[in-house]
């Protein structure tokens, strides 16, 4: 920039920048939850050569803030019930900016003590929060995709260091057998961390799950009892789509016995801990040997954020450990950022944690988790009052399952996708689809922080009433 003036640039870039985030945020409640364009208009609006000149920051943010919005979705606000998504905490929106503007490598605690000393600090809270022992690493990654991949690196460490085989120098080839066992029910993205790692999905032992997604623990219980060798068992907090846990409490010290290593996927179900209604559903979970959970969905920080903790830290350590002759380690009880996660130079991702975790405390917290959940009962009563909709799951925590039933005809398993796109294009509020024992269904994920009751009443009745006028009964 050939400005002599830098403070002054920024000034004037930072308010216009502030002005737009501020009337993206305050327009959330009240915007049609789906974007206003599909991907090709945007392309037309977006697109075009890069320019030889350049031009000045602020008119540039400007004009591309005018050009993305018809393509943004408010997801983000009271009323987007679609996947698992959270919003964005005030405090920790807040924080994320300034993530940026200071701009920090939290790759080493020499290249950024803030960076470290806030990790250490968020971690020990997670800990806490979750009352996982305090000895337990953590690792800052970009959500549960990568917590599955580094906590299952660790899981790969500590099985094949057990049958004194080093696979971070040795890696595969010629390696002994591992045993990996996952639900039928297992997240997608386990199989890509399982396939990142070298162990593959094709011989994934595949546990049956019950009406739930529950893992079936009766037959569970059978293929554990025959496992021998190194061996990985991979459970679940939280079904992406039913919200059901897995059995925790009978598995996980059965597996152990076994020698196997135990992970818990708890993207979001892990935070269910915090409850103690949810004790009967959430407990031994904290026996596992690693858990993966995510930050950006029912913590509310902005994307991207997870969290991958390991009983072990030695095996974390050893899983993710980075060495080069520049890298300045941290000396003694010091911890390095990046000696815990695949990433080397990286976003300082617990800034935003902390403050959103400070702005909560621990209380207004546990309210959040619990209001989301008793939201999604809320959602499933009224959505049951109409008896052309089927709520297809038990709601434990926060999803709901629903099933459109066309009038006067059977049903093709074509009628609620309809109606799902119908509701998508109302606009109210957005929910996603899914497949469910088969069956397509439209899934229900209450986890924002600003969902009121009044929404999930406004939504409610938009589903109604889509409903209503996509079911006419045949003439
Ligand atoms: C969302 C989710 C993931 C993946 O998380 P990302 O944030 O998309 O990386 C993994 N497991 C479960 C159970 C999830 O719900």
């Amino acid at each position: 920039m050939e400005k002599k003036n830098p403070s002054g640039t920024y000034e004037k870039l930072i308010d216009k920048t502030a002005s737009l985030a501020a009337r993206w945020l305050t327009s959330l409640p009240d915007r049609p939850v789906k974007g206003a364009s599909g991907v090709e208009e945007l392309r037309t609006t977006l697109g075009g050569p890069l320019s030889e000149r350049g031009a000045d920051p602020a008119q540039v943010v400007e004009a591309f803030a005018e050009g993305a919005t018809p393509g943004l979705v408010a997801s983000p606000g009271p009323r987007y019930f679609g996947f698992v998504t959270g919003g964005a905490l005030p405090a920790s929106l807040a924080a994320d900016w300034l993530t940026s503007a200071w701009d920090q490598n939290a790759v080493l605690a020499i290249a950024s003590p803030a960076a470290a000393a806030t990790e250490e600090v968020v971690a020990s809270w997670i800990l806490d929060l979750l009352d996982f022992p305090p000895e337990c690493s953590v690792g800052f990654v970009t959500g549960c995709q990568m917590a599955n991949f580094t906590c299952l690196a660790a899981a790969r460490h500590e099985v094949f260091r057990k049958t004194g085989w080093n696979v971070e120098e040795e890696g595969l080839r010629g390696a002994p057998e591992v045993t990996v066992l996952a639900g039928e029910e297992a997240h997608a993205t386990l199989f890509v961390a399982l396939r990142m790692l070298g162990l593959g999905t094709k011989n994934v032992v595949r546990l049956p799950g019950d009406a739930q997604g529950r893992m079936e623990l009766g037959a569970a219980k059978e293929t554990l009892e025959k496992i021998s060798g190194p061996a990985i068992l991979c459970l679940q907090a939280g079904n992406v789509n039913s919200g059901a846990f897995d059995p925790c409490a009978d598995l996980i010290p059965l597996a152990q016995e076994k020698g196997a290593w135990v992970h818990v996927d708890g993207a979001f179900g892990l935070w269910g801990k915090l409850l103690s209604e949810l004790n009967s559903h959430t407990k031994g979970m904290e026996l596992a040997d690693s858990w993966a959970t995510d930050a950006h969905k029912w913590l509310n920080v902005p994307y991207d954020s997870g969290l991958a903790i390991v009983r072990h830290p030695a095996a974390h350590r050893a899983s993710m450990a980075l060495n080069a002759p520049y890298y300045i380690a941290a000396p003694g009880e010091v911890r390095d950022p990046s000696q815990w996660v695949p990433e080397s130079s990286r976003r300082a991702r617990a800034f935003p944690l902390y403050c959103g975790l400070k702005s909560l405390g621990k209380q207004s917290l546990r309210e959040l988790v619990e209001r989301n959940c008793r939201q999604a009962r809320l959602m499933a009563s009224l959505l049951q009052e109409d008896p052309s909709i089927r709520i297809l799951n038990d709601v434990v925590l926060n999803q709901v399952l629903v099933e459109f039933l066309p009038a006067g005809k059977a049903d093709d398993g074509t009628f609620t996708p309809l109606v799902m796109a119908a509701i998508q294009k109302e606009g109210t509020c957005w929910a996603g689809g899914s497949l469910w024992k088969g069956r397509p269904v439209m899934r229900i994920s209450v986890s924002n922080w600003s969902t009121t009751d009044t929404d999930i009443r406004i939504s409610a009745e938009a589903i109604r009433r889509v409903l209503a006028g996509t079911n006419q009964p045949p003439a």
